[in-house]
């Protein structure tokens, strides 16, 4: 068994360009295709921009609605190690920053959509998640978020993050409603430049479907949970016929897991699902 959920983060936020639009059309049809459903993860200021495409593609019924902050503020320092040992530091923001996006692009979800935000994924995503802040905890409470996708990156605050690193509760931090869905394996934002096609690690985007396909023989065999993300931008530059998504939830389905709603998984936790 095992669940497939899939997420997008749609954070273009230049106003001029067509690519949230382009990508917002071909997921709708791709999704209503598979008969599965996605989650859109909308920076606030990308939706300003898109929100009758946003709504366009809400319409088919697959998608569900979260956060990804207004525009784009890291939640969290990271120091970041990369595979070949270059060093960066990518400041995050001030708690009054934060909370300023929290609210923000939750109230546009709200006004623009008509939906309540459940879920959140932070701009880049860490190590550890949240676990040591709770101050931010605190905040994705009050403001409804019940499940939150924020630990994407090892110990080094690079990627990968191993496929065994599974959901939990934030119980330990005082906060036993809130659900920690972790980003395992590597980043599509990574597709240009260190797993991408030629002259890369991966000759095709086909090869590399089949690579991220191919983790889910492991994740079923264990009962886990695999969260893809793919963004607006790097879906429609690398890979516009969504083959990844095809795949991997081809291969999801021939494994018998569940390609879910987060809802559904978020519920199925809590015990009523
Ligand atoms: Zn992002």
């Amino acid at each position: 068994m095992g669940w497939l959920l899939l997420g997008y983060d749609v954070e273009n936020q230049d106003p001029e360009a067509t690519v949230t639009r382009d990508f917002l059309k071909i997921a709708a049809r791709v999704h209503s295709e598979l008969d599965a459903p996605g989650m859109l993860f909308l920076c606030g200021r990308t939706l300003e921009h898109n929100t009758d495409s946003v709504l366009d593609a809400v319409e088919c019924g697959l998608f569900e609605v979260g956060s990804h902050g207004y525009s784009h503020i890291r939640f969290k320092t990271l120091w970041q190690v990369d595979h070949n040992g270059r060093e960066e530091v990518h400041e995050g923001g001030s708690l009054g920053e934060i909370v300023r996006e929290v609210d923000r692009s939750c109230a546009l979800i709200r006004n623009r959509l008509g939906i309540e935000p459940r879920g959140l994924t932070t701009p880049w995503g860490y190590y550890r998640g949240l676990g040591d802040r709770p101050d931010l905890l605190a905040l994705l409470r009050s403001s409804g978020i019940r499940w939150i996708r924020s630990w994407m990156r090892n110990a080094s605050d690079w990627v990968p993050v191993e496929l065994s690193r599974q959901p939990f509760f934030y119980a330990a931090q005082g906060f036993p409603e809130l659900l920690e869905i972790p980003l395992t394996g590597r980043h599509d934002c990574d597709w240009a430049t260190n797993l991408g096609f030629e002259p890369r690690e991966f000759g095709t985007v086909e090869a590399y479907a089949d690579y991220v396909a191919g983790q889910l023989d492991t994740v079923a065999a264990n009962d886990w949970v695999f969260c893809n993300n793919q963004h607006d931008t790097t879906t429609i530059r690398w890979d516009p016929q969504m083959i990844v998504v095809r795949r991997l939830v081809q291969r999801a389905r021939e494994l018998g897991m569940r390609v879910g709603r987060f809802a559904d998984y978020y519920a199925s936790r809590v015990g009523c699902g």
